[in-house]
């Protein structure tokens, strides 16, 4: 655990730079958190997968979050990713399931129609970068392609796969990034499209077979002399919640909820359901979040 990184490459001429990774580790933690079903597990481990991609290009110490927001039973999905490695994901809906799985794994339905928001966050800036667009198709890594060309007038091919056993659980999951820079040669660009329609790289299937980042790489760059840059952080799950935020959260449960829970003088335990890190909370706390609800219910 904890030795994969985020690979990144750069072509020759350094018009198309590229990023790779094989994210099993920490998809797979993820789903083992927060026990989510096929359909979540692969929305939120895409997800996680393309923060990292996208995280890879920013600088030491910054972090990017993608909210889906759609008007399928998922309702929403969260991933957040910073340069340095560290990663989470999130859905309210983890145990979503269709009636079938006629569609496989299409995350287009579960998802919906809706728009995707990006935020940006550098250190000792309060106010992130925020750019939204509407997404395509709900699968992703189109989305992401659609906010990179809407947002930052980015060309780019996201192809991200998450491939789940016979028991639903995370057998790989990975992705590769390519973006092209303003002045790339088009007819490098007709290269990497027409790679990518010829050999249909299936991200999924190389992991199965036991590829490494690199090789993911090697068919959508056949034809163009490309090189690894330096990228050395390792990937982790990580979850900067504190006992404050997840205290905050109680206040969904209503003031009635919250009397109960003071009624029976247990002491009460909160689980942050990003990453499953357990807090004590005393009734105190728990009477202060009831006061503090009950003040704003008088606004
Ligand atoms: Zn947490």
């Amino acid at each position: 655990m904890g030795k994969e990184h985020v690979h990144r490459f750069v072509s020759k001429d350094l018009t198309v730079r590229i990023a790779a990774v094989d994210a099993t580790e920490v998809v797979r933690h993820m789903q083992e958190l927060q026990n989510t079903y096929p359909l979540a597990t692969v929305a939120v481990g895409r997800s996680m997968v393309g923060a990292l991609l996208l995280a890879s290009h920013l600088k030491d110490g910054q972090q990017v979050g993608l909210l889906f927001r759609g008007n399928g039973p998922l309702t929403s999905i969260y991933a957040e990713a910073s340069f340095n490695g560290q990663v989470r994901g999130y859905t309210p809906n983890p145990s979503y399931q269709p009636a079938n799985y006629d569609k496989g794994l299409s995350t287009k339905d579960a998802i919906g129609l809706g728009v995707l928001t990006v935020a940006r966050h550098q250190p000792y800036q309060k106010q992130p970068f925020h750019g939204t667009v509407e997404m395509l198709t709900g699968e992703i890594g189109d989305d992401i392609a659609h906010y990179l060309h809407q947002s930052h007038q980015i060309r780019s091919l996201v192809s991200l796969g998450v491939y789940l056993d016979q028991n639903g659980k995370v057998q790989s999951a990975g992705g590769v990034l390519i973006e092209v820079m303003p002045g790339v040669e088009e007819s490098m660009v007709e290269k990497i499209m027409n790679n990518y329609e010829t050999k249909k790289p299936n991200i999924s299937k190389m992991l199965n077979e036991g590829l490494k980042p690199g090789d993911l790489v090697a068919p959508f760059m056949d034809g163009i002399p490309f090189e690894e840059i330096a990228h050395d952080y390792p990937i982790e799950y990580f979850c900067p919640c504190t006992k404050d935020r997840v205290i905050r959260a109680l206040e969904v449960m209503g003031e009635a909820e919250l009397q109960d829970m003071l009624d029976k003088k247990e002491a009460v335990h909160v689980t942050c359901q990003v990453c499953g890190k357990p807090y004590d909370v005393s009734l105190e706390e728990v009477q202060e979040v009831k006061n503090h609800l009950h003040r704003e219910s008088m606004n």
